[in-house]
């Protein structure tokens, strides 16, 4: 049996961790040096994007509808395996236009996606009214509803996704970083062995899926990719009453702002896009999450009474230079593979991700199938 290694107990770690768990002639352990989701995933607002962007083809468009069609079957298999509740919305995302420019854009995406099997439905002003009152932006032309897209919370899922995986017999650490490994001589050269601080761990494959950890750890392999830190706050609030129809709560995106039901009363209003200065360091900006509330009040004037419950940030990894995220092989080595720089769609490309590496490592030759 081959001894696999995950490096990061984030989504991305955490999804990877449970499909390779699947795989019977697989033996895996997560390395996590805090705690699960304790990275961007702890911040993440968990908005499933996928039906409604502006991606159709190539590899970003298959890594979405991948995730979109794995996330129907992973979500109730967990629950049942684990028994744990993840909350998910699955009443659709509305994403509002306030361009009329924009709007021949938005029919060929609905005529391109009918094509593909996934619905998406234009509304007018009137419609928009009807379905969604509370949304009253002077200016909006109408809006794309996106029935198949949601929303799912980030850190019960990455629980419910380590739980599954431990039932299938992975091993899960926390509290233990990784600080590089120990090469064998061979060529190309193979990892033989973590060096942790709880100790060396002999591997045979190593993924690497440690977020804004990444970057080092590439460095240390020699392979350096730099993955830099864009920060996002955003804020939890609660309302006297739910916003528009109780029985009808999608996220609502639109305008640099997203909306977020929670459940009950409360709603998470989410988030900045904050660059590093030069030096690359990124600090949370206050007027940028006073502009987050003015411009999700601007689109939903009810907001306006909302009481603010926590203010959080978080920072998304995002690939230099290059799209992301990252999924491939390491350079140089055959045993290593890198699964990181989801940047701001991680929760959405978790799975998918996944699967991506599942198929790297089961197509390798010397991951054997009998032992
Ligand atoms: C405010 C905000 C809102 C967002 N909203 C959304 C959204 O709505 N939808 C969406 O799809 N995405 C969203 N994102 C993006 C999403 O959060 C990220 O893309 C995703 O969480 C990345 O997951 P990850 O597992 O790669 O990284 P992380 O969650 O950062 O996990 C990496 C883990 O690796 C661990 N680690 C690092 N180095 C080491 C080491 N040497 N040894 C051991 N462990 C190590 C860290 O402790 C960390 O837990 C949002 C992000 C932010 C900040």
């Amino acid at each position: 049996m081959k001894h696999f290694a995950v490096i990061g107990g984030g989504v991305v770690g955490a999804a990877i961790t449970y499909e390779l768990s699947r795989l019977s002639q697989l033996q895996v352990t997560l390395l996590e040096q805090q705690e699960a989701a304790s990275g961007a995933t702890g911040a993440a607002l968990g908005i499933l994007m996928g039906v409604v962007s502006q991606k159709t083809k190539g590899r970003a468009w298959r890594l979405r509808e991948m995730s979109l069609q794995r996330y129907q079957t992973l979500l109730p298999e967990l629950e049942a395996l684990t028994g744990l509740s993840i909350p998910w919305n699955n009443q659709g995302l509305v994403k509002l236009c306030v361009q009329a420019e924009d709007w021949p854009r938005w029919q060929r995406l609905q005529a391109e996606r009918e094509q593909m099997g996934w619905p998406l439905e234009l509304w007018d002003r009137d419609t928009l009214a009807t379905r969604c009152p509370p949304i009253q932006h002077g200016e909006l032309v109408g809006a794309v509803y996106s029935p198949q897209d949601g929303q799912v919370n980030p850190v019960a899922l990455t629980e419910a996704l380590i739980a599954g995986a431990r039932q299938n017999g992975a091993n899960c650490r926390f509290g233990v970083t990784v600080r590089g490994g120990i090469e064998s001589p061979a060529q190309p050269p193979f990892c033989r062995q973590l060096d942790t601080s709880q100790g060396p761990l002999a591997v045979d494959g190593v993924i690497i899926a440690a977020g804004l950890g990444s970057t080092p750890l590439t460095e240390h392999w020699q392979s350096p990719v730099s993955i830099f830190p864009v920060l996002g706050q955003g804020l939890r609030v609660r309302l006297a009453e739910p916003l528009g129809d109780v029985g009808f709560q999608p996220v609502i995106a639109g305008e640099g702002v997203n909306i977020v039901p929670l459940g009950g009363l409360e709603y998470g209003l989410g988030a900045t896009v904050e660059f590093p200065d030069a030096s690359g360091v990124v600090v949370a900006d206050g007027m940028e999450l006073e502009g987050l509330l003015e411009r999700a009040i601007a689109i939903c004037p009810t907001l306006a009474q909302a009481e603010i419950l926590q203010i959080w940030s978080g920072k998304r990894p995002r690939p230099q230079g290059r799209p992301a995220p990252v999924i491939e092989p390491l350079a140089n080595y055959d045993n290593i593979w890198l699964a990181s720089g989801h940047y701001r769609n991680g929760v959405l490309l978790a799975p998918a991700t996944a699967l991506m590496v599942r198929d790297f490592i089961t197509n390798t030759p010397w991951v054997s199938t009998q032992g």
